[in-house]
């Protein structure tokens, strides 16, 4: 009677494994099978694990703004009491929408084409880049600002 597996047995030699494993090519398949589910669920979790450290860096980035410009972390629209949206104040538009992070006096463009909103945050977090130019601003604000003829250019964070 042949063994259901060549493990356990005592013979330890390597062309009796190596004839085994011809003998049984359904065994090498289901080997290779849990190699794909586990390759598979081992990259499902590596993207979520990258998933994650965005996230932790965003909510620091936003972290890192708000304690520069001593607030929580909130839309600061305020920041630009004068400006003005289809010639009215942005105060006067609820506040609405995940935060973002808005470059202040125009120019996110060309910096963001360069490094790309994560290279923006990254830069942040580690202190790399000066602040004074960057704030938070809420989805519907961000908009409104980059609408506007000062030509904020916010981006999505
Ligand atoms: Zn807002």
């Amino acid at each position: 009677m042949r063994p259901e597996t060549c493990h356990g047995t005592k013979t330890q030699d390597a062309e009796y494994h190596r004839q085994w494993y011809n003998s049984h090519p359904e065994f090498a398949e289901r080997q290779s099978k849990l190699k794909r589910e586990k390759y598979s669920s081992h990259s499902e979790s590596e993207i979520e694990r990258v998933k994650r450290w965005h996230q932790e860096t965003k909510f620091l980035a936003e972290t890192v703004l708000a304690t520069y410009w001593h607030r929580s972390r909130e839309c600061m629209f305020d920041l630009t009491p004068n400006a003005t949206v289809f010639g009215k104040r942005l105060s006067e538009f609820p506040c609405s929408g995940p935060l973002e992070i808005d470059h202040i006096n125009g120019g996110g463009r060309s910096e963001l084409s360069r490094i790309g909103s994560r290279g923006l945050r990254k830069n942040i977090v580690n202190g790399k880049r000066t602040l004074s130019d960057l704030r938070l601003l809420c989805f519907v604000h961000n908009r409104l600002y980059r609408s506007d003829a000062t030509g904020g250019m916010a981006y999505e964070t």
